[in-house]
């Protein structure tokens, strides 16, 4: 399908998407997630993309948003995923602090495999709180590894760890850049916000955003099978809804596998120049 025409599709289907191509376009475009602006970027942004996922659970860093950290790490840059809780009650079969620890280990390995780094804050799990003291905790987070693209969860879900960890990241990345802020790192400013596509979330979530991951697809879905959770064993089929969302969201955007998200509104607003 011509661009034309597929431009056409996404008309008709009222969408107005962008669509980013994976990793040979991930690095280069000044805006692209986690590409730096050459006028303003420290020595250690001018290497590739640095790409934080946040995340209430452990799981959700990996399944809703571990692929736009591995398209990271593959392209020559940074990815890291933190947790904020380890999603420790999320067994009904497993004791909390067994389940806990099988969680930690996964996030580990997982992202061993994809190149990245997993961090955890390990507050508990059900009992996310929003207060300033998790905000600071995430906010120094983002100082130490500087992600210059933060992917997190949007607020539309019946989850409460989820609707806290969106209130949490707003202030935190607010918090991070501010250098009246004093903590024990200097300011960091993140440039770009997605909201992931996560089946929990789903309440209001448009896609504006699509990015290509044909190259990590593999990788990433077998970071998440490490995941005590991924086929189906707490009761959701975690393997075929992101295997088969990475197929769907593919067709839309004329690649073969791809994710999708949904930008902050002010991210949203473009500059017309007249001619
Ligand atoms: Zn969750």
């Amino acid at each position: 399908m011509s661009c034309a025409t597929r431009r056409s599709v996404l008309k008709m289907a009222g969408m107005s998407a962008a669509v980013l191509s994976g990793a040979a376009e991930f690095l280069p475009a000044a805006q692209l997630p986690g590409q730096s602006r050459p006028e303003t970027a420290g020595p250690e942004e001018k290497t590739g993309a640095n790409v934080m996922a946040i995340a209430a659970h452990a799981g959700d860093a990996f399944f809703a948003m571990g692929a736009p950290v591995a398209v990271a790490a593959h392209s020559g840059g940074k990815g890291s995923l933190l947790s904020l809780t380890l999603g420790e009650r999320g067994s009904p079969t497993i004791a909390p602090e067994q389940y806990g620890a099988m969680q930690r280990k996964a996030a580990q390995d997982a992202a061993a495999l994809m190149g990245a780094e997993a961090l955890f804050l390990q507050y508990p799990d059900g009992e996310l709180p929003a207060n300033d003291e998790i905000k600071l905790a995430v906010c120094d987070m983002i100082r130490q590894y500087r992600p210059l693209t933060v992917v997190t969860h949007w607020k539309g879900s019946w989850h409460k760890d989820h609707r806290a960890c969106y209130d949490i990241v707003q202030d935190a990345i607010f918090y991070a850049g501010l250098s009246g802020i004093v903590r024990e790192r200097p300011a960091h400013e993140v440039r770009t916000l997605y909201f992931a596509d996560n089946w929990e979330d789903a309440s209001g979530f448009v896609a504006d955003t699509y990015l290509d991951i044909t190259p990590v697809f593999e990788r990433w879905m077998k970071a998440c099978s490490l995941f005590p959770m991924w086929r189906g064993e707490t009761g959701f089929r975690y393997d075929d809804y992101y295997g088969s969302r990475a197929v769907a969201c593919g067709c839309l955007s004329h690649c073969s596998k791809a994710v999708c998200f949904m930008s902050p509104p002010d991210q949203r607003v473009r500059d017309m120049k007249s001619v």
